[in-house]
């Protein structure tokens, strides 16, 4: 780890003009990864420009210098370092992935099993809780001064891809994290109401016929769920403001395997996958052209015919597999 870092901070030494750039499909961790490195990188004397080629969801809003992250531009100049952060292939950045292929010194920051070390310097690490622990702690070799708007961004990323100190990413190393974050200024009630209880009245209509759809299968070790265009539309709502069912999935008792779909637009769905125990999700969404954590991973479902039937194919998948589970 040690070697990866000072790397790291070598080439972010030699650059001036940096790019930060997230992931598609932003979650917590992308938005504070992205977020509180541009801002240690600032403090640190260089420019930064956050960038993630996707629509920020209304609820991240709130946070601080969640308006400077910019979308895919031609004005945007080319940067003379990229960092990628939170994603696992280049594919994941977007229309960034242009700044990369034009050889553009790069850097990538990720916690994913699945990283294909897709950048010149990859600092990949499976055992860190989420990315922003990653930034939290190149910050700290590079002796950024915390300010309170930095820890509180700092510490979103860590708090959200946790399941706020939920899941089996939870160690020690992440309470100590959260804890010096919070010594900083970071207020952890106002990251958990601002994500957690800033739903619409439509999101849990949405969740009614999510729910209509959920069918249990594999000796109810498998539950799954989707939901169309359509429901989306019936709602005026799009994708991006349902996340977390899968949870809700894997939270029934007997369930080993959770999947959920959403239907993003015609032909195309967003498929995210969770299990409990044992079971590697991540595998399925390799297979499928995805990728992930062994207990939370994702991929994108193209087809031709219907949402329903375009599952199918997954879910024979993933009832053989858990058919064939010794455990
Ligand atoms: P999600 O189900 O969208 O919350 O994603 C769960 C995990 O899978 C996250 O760590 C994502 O970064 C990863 N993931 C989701 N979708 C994809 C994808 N299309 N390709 C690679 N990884 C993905
Ligand atoms: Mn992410
Ligand atoms: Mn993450």
């Amino acid at each position: 780890m040690i070697r990866r870092v000072n790397s790291v901070l070598s080439c972010i030494q030699e650059a001036n003009n940096v790019l930060v750039v997230g992931h598609i499909m932003p979650d917590g961790d992308c938005i504070s990864s992205v977020v509180s490195l541009s801002m240690g990188l600032e403090k640190f004397g260089k420019i930064a420009t956050p960038a993630i080629d996707w629509r920020i969801p209304s609820s991240f809003s709130a946070f601080p210098w969640v308006e400077r992250i910019r979308e895919y531009s031609e004005e945007i100049s080319e940067p003379d370092l990229i960092i990628v952060v939170d994603a696992s292939s280049p594919d994941r950045i977007g229309r960034f992935e242009e700044f990369l292929r034009k050889g553009i010194p790069s850097i990538v920051i990720d916690h994913h099993a699945t990283n294909t070390y897709f950048a010149n310097e990859c600092w990949v690490d499976a055992s860190y809780s989420s990315a922003a622990q990653m930034v939290l702690d190149l910050l700290k070799l590079m002796d950024v001064e915390y300010d309170s708007d930095l820890a509180l961004m700092n510490y979103l990323g860590i708090a959200t891809d946790t399941g706020f100190f939920r899941y089996s990413n939870v160690d020690s190393s992440v309470f100590e994290a959260a804890a010096e974050l919070v010594k900083l200024g970071a207020d952890p009630a106002f990251v958990a109401t601002t994500i957690l209880e800033t739903r619409k009245i439509e999101e849990l209509f949405l969740e009614r016929d999510a729910i209509d759809n959920i069918k249990l299968i594999s000796e109810n070790r498998f539950a799954y769920s989707y939901l169309t265009m359509r429901d989306f539309e019936r709602h005026s709502l799009t994708e991006d403001d349902f996340t977390g069912f899968v949870g809700e999935l894997r939270s029934i008792e007997s369930v080993e395997v959770a999947l959920f779909a959403s239907e993003a637009c015609k032909g195309q769905a967003h498929v995210s996958l969770r299990s409990k125990r044992y079971f590697d999700v991540s595998e399925i969404a390799v297979a499928f052209g995805g990728g992930g954590h062994q207990k939370a991973s994702g991929f994108t479902l193209n087809y031709e015919s219907d949402l329903k039937e375009a599952l199918r194919e997954v879910v024979e998948m993933i009832d053989s597999r858990l058919r064939n589970e010794t455990n």
